[in-house]
């Protein structure tokens, strides 16, 4: 399906930003990683994606803090390739703290790496998507694009600022065959969430059980975890052509969340 197409997807060294770049890799793309951890781990995952699925994979670096690197990156990668012809902005962080003691440097990189690296790319990537006629953005948004939750004041603010961002440019290139959409996950099972359940159960003094449902689930009706390959599934769906009137919209996978 995506044969010829080159992926970029920024945060996709684990969780949901990983599950995206290895399907889009499977359908015959190639794909520019971007993520931080264990150099030794992301050349696995990367040299693994290649000789999985035969296409190229690259590697880059950069901070989704920095303009410069995320520049540098989206350069390189047109460079590389001829152009970014799907672009997921995903790399995304948390932090949990009522408003008036929530660490003004959180706030910052919260906002920079949630919602700005997403414009940084965005403006870098659409002048080759409207020469080509043809592009895709999705953004890694959140129910937390919808509603909010008390402590969360930055993940709250930069996820509605992201579809607030998601709407405009997809208005903009409406004419050019590029479609600007956001996936709106509920609670999904990553690395990240499950590491909480250990620290969470002594806490609170709570089981395994109890942690998911009435702590980490509790906004969710269904009970169940979103999975990765979930989001990964509707990512590929919005690259399809059957998907190419879909556009400027907020797709919610969140077990019923935002029907509250
Ligand atoms: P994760 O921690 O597994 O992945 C985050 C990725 O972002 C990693 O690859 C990490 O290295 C990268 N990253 C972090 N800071 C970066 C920086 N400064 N520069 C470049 N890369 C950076 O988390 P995840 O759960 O897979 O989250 C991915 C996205 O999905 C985020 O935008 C998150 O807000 C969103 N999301 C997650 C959930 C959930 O329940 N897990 C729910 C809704 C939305």
């Amino acid at each position: 399906m995506l044969t010829s197409k080159t992926a970029l997807v920024t945060g996709s060294t684990s969780g949901i930003g990983l599950a995206i770049a290895r399907t889009y890799a499977k359908n015959g793309a190639n794909v520019v990683l971007n993520g931080f951890g264990d150099a030794d781990e992301i050349e696995t995952i990367r040299a693994g994606i290649e000789a999985e699925h035969g296409v190229a994979c690259r590697y880059s670096s950069a901070d989704m803090t920095r303009p410069d690197e995320i520049a540098a990156m989206m350069a390189d990668a047109e460079k590389e390739f001829g152009a970014v012809d799907v672009l997921v902005n995903n790399a995304g962080i948390q932090h949990v703290s009522p408003v008036e003691e929530f660490p003004v440097e959180k706030w910052d990189a919260i906002l920079a790496i949630n919602l700005s690296s997403s414009f940084h790319t965005i403006r870098a990537a659409v002048p080759k998507m409207k020469e080509k006629g043809w592009g895709r953005i999705i953004n890694t948004a959140s129910a937390h694009a919808l509603v909010a939750s008390p402590f969360k004041s930055a993940y709250v603010a930069a996820k509605h600022g992201i579809a607030g961002l998601t709407k405009t440019v997809a208005l903009e290139v409406a004419q050019n065959g590029i479609t600007v959409n956001a996936i709106c996950p509920g609670y999904v099972w990553t690395p990240l969430v499950e590491r909480q359940i250990p620290d969470t159960m002594k806490a609170r003094g709570m089981t395994e059980e109890q942690v998911k449902n009435d702590v980490l689930l509790a906004a969710q009706p269904t009970k169940e975890f979103v999975t990765v390959d979930q989001v990964a599934s509707m990512a590929l769906y919005l690259t399809s052509d059957a998907a190419s009137c879909i556009t400027g919209t907020m797709l919610q996978l969140d077990g019923g969340w935002t029907a509250h």
